[in-house]
């Protein structure tokens, strides 16, 4: 009886246990399910967000007024949008087609495999054919792409409109230059004249210098304008060639004003014996001008420094510092455009046209280089330029 009683209580609480990891058992696995249906909720909602955003990605690419194209390392197109099959008058299907075959010009084909060869991004513009000719700008780019492998994506701009327009305008200010000449000289002449001539009363010989003052003015805004148009238009031919800085500076300093000779202002040139690569009547236009700015804005007593030396990259660096007015913060990102004047009635009065910065910042991009300035208002300017060294 007792025998039976044990055997009983046992299998009860066998049962009881097998029940108890039966439903842990049931527990774990629905656990176990909701985990997996959380899982493959969330796997799907991945899949359709990544789907949504290819899509809405795929909608911007498409509608892009700029032509896209992505290649891999096998040369093969991976993306084309419509307008990048329009800049090249393609086929349709561009996708999978070589690089080649898809963009037809050795220039655009030279920078992707470059891009996808160095690793290195650049920023070109090109001339594409048949006639009618249109100018291309584009951008190139690595990116890496699965599986170690890597891609270039170009982002194509259409800028013959611009170029047109740009050339148009340059043509306009020319010709508008050149015709100004003729009658301006004549002015000046005839002013001259009677500049020299006697005359009857004081109000008489006012009014002729002040024509002849103003014929000068408008003569040497003439002037500046034909070379603006000269060296933004490309018809200046440069000619590269090693150039002694410190030694030009030196002598420009020596020429170029009475105030320094007369111990006015003080000015002094440090140089070793650094040579830039560039054109020597462009760098001379260019220091002439900032050296002539840093005389013109600095008060009696000030200082002037020209500094010169090698930096990185194969460059060589000159400074021209002065103690004079400085430049208020806000007009320094506009200080190189044209006709832009800190002071308009100042820089008349100073015989400055308002265009010297403008044509010193060409020539400066004309010779490969860079340019920049950095200023406190009341304390003086300091205007660098960078070029490649010889
Ligand atoms: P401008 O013929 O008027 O001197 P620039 O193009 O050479 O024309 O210079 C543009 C303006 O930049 C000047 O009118 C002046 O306000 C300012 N500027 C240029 N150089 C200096 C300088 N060294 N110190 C202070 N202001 C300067």
């Amino acid at each position: 009886m007792i025998e039976l009683v044990t055997i009983l209580l046992a299998t009860g609480a066998a049962a009881f246990a097998a029940l108890r990891v039966r439903r842990e058992a049931e527990r774990r696995a629905d656990a176990a399910i909701a985990t997996e249906q959380r899982a493959r909720h969330s796997l799907e909602r991945r899949v359709l967000e990544s789907e949504t955003r290819r899509a809405q990605l795929e909608a911007v690419i498409a509608s892009m007024d700029e032509g896209v194209l992505g290649v891999g390392d096998d040369r093969r197109v991976l993306l084309a949008n419509p307008r990048v099959r329009e800049i090249f008058a393609a086929p349709a299907e561009l996708e999978g087609r070589s690089l080649l075959e898809a963009v037809r010009d050795a220039q655009v084909v030279e920078a992707l495999e470059s891009a996808l060869g160095t690793g290195a991004a650049q920023v070109l513009e090109v001339a594409i054919g048949p006639a009618p000719e249109r100018r291309l700008r584009f951008s190139v780019a690595p990116f890496a792409l699965q599986n170690g492998r890597t891609g270039a994506v170009a982002v194509f701009r259409d800028v013959t409109e611009l170029r047109r327009s740009e050339s148009a305008r340059r043509d306009f200010i020319a010709n508008a230059s050149h015709e100004l000449k003729t009658p301006l000289t004549a002015i000046r002449g005839f002013a001259e004249r009677l500049a020299d001539a006697e005359l009857p009363d004081a109000g008489s010989k006012q009014a002729v210098e002040t024509i002849l003052g103003n014929a000068r003015r408008l003569g040497a805004i003439v002037e500046d304008l034909l070379e603006l148009s000269r060296i933004e238009g490309g018809s200046v031919p440069l000619r590269a060639e090693p150039v002694a800085l410190g030694e030009l500076a030196r002598r420009l300093l020596r020429d170029l004003d009475p105030r320094l000779r007369a111990g006015e202002l003080v000015a002094r040139v440090e140089a070793g014996a650094e040579r830039a690569l560039c054109d020597k009547r462009g760098i001379e236009h260019v220091l002439v001008n900032l050296l002539d700015n840093a005389i013109k804005y600095t008060p009696a007593g000030g200082e002037i420094a020209v500094r010169v030396r090698p930096v990185a990259a194969g460059r060589v660096r000159v400074e021209v510092e002065d103690t004079g007015d400085g430049i208020p913060r806000k007009d320094l990102p506009r200080i190189f455009e044209r006709f832009y004047r800190v002071d308009p009635g100042r820089s008349r009065q100073q015989g400055g046209t308002g265009l010297g910065l403008a044509i010193a910042k060409h020539w400066v991009q004309a010779m490969g280089g860079e340019i920049g300035v950095e200023s406190q208002l009341g304390h003086g300017s300091r205007f660098w330029l960078e070029l490649p060294a010889a």
